[in-house]
């Protein structure tokens, strides 16, 4: 079924409408990617989907996006809980500056968590889903800064998936990593994306081949272009 929709979603950073009226709905279980050329609005409508721009001065923002059939725009929402719900991972690795296990951990401490034995648990799981387990396991009390850049983005999703999220938010999340960690993130969201909900901005169509099933394209602001991914990238 769906498990985000988006209608008619405007944006404006001031006067400026940086989005004009997305509609748009995500199918759970499946990964999509936004795609379209720089500052078309990818970031932006990502950033609507777990009110990440609500911390930037000047917005506004119209239309309704609802969370299976919560409208996360109503008021009294609890955002920090959506957050939980709605995970983001950014396109520079931001990795607390702290240990690998207390940057995985960290979710679930916030929720209340104790339990020594849940922790290593779901840290473990969550390592290993992102495909960083084995270069972890022997370090998990170092500090997360001491790994190279792929292996903080690995340590990052699995900061996110640590908490079971229902949508996991990517912008740009391979596009300062080397191949490898590229190609690791990738296979992550494809064997993800069986437990979880995947939206992936980026400005790489052959990532988006690969690995999205469907794809949205965005121009200006607009939603030009959105189906099955084999559909979109038929060669003529
Ligand atoms: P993309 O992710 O597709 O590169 P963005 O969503 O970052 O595009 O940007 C869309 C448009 O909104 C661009 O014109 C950009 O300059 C503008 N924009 C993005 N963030 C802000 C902001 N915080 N304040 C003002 N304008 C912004
Ligand atoms: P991307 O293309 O990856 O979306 P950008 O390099 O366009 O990122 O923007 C990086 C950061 O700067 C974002 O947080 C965005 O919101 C902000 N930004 C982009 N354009 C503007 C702008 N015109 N005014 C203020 N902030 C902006």
């Amino acid at each position: 079924g769906k498990i985000i929709t988006s209608e008619d979603v405007h944006l404006y950073y001031g006067e400026k409408e940086a989005l004009h009226g997305i509609n748009l709905d995500f199918t759970e279980h499946e990964i999509t990617a936004l795609i379209g050329p720089s500052g078309c609005g990818k970031s932006t409508y990502l950033r609507c989907l777990n009110r990440m721009n609500d911390l930037i001065p000047n917005v506004t923002i119209t239309g309704s996006i609802k969370l299976q059939d919560q409208d996360i725009y109503a008021p009294g929402v609890d955002i920090v809980k959506l957050r939980k719900r709605v995970g983001m991972v950014f396109q520079q690795p931001n990795p607390f500056p702290f240990s690998v296990y207390e940057n995985v951990a960290y979710g679930l401490r916030l929720a209340g968590e104790r339990d020594k034995h849940v922790l290593d648990d779901r840290i473990e799981t969550s390592l290993k889903q992102a495909a960083i387990w084995d270069e972890v396991k022997d370090h998990l009390y170092d500090n997360a800064l001491s790994f190279s850049g792929g292996q903080q983005q690995r340590i990052c999703v699995a900061r996110v998936l640590a908490v079971q999220p229902d949508v996991v938010l990517l912008d740009e999340p391979t596009s300062a990593l080397d191949p490898i960690s590229s190609a690791k993130i990738e296979d992550t969201l494809l064997n993800i994306r069986h437990e979880y909900t995947v939206i992936i901005v980026t400005h790489n169509m052959q990532q988006a081949s690969r690995i999205s099933d469907r794809t949205a394209f965005l121009l200006n602001g607009n939603l030009v272009e959105y189906d099955k991914t084999e559909k979109m990238f038929i060669n003529p």
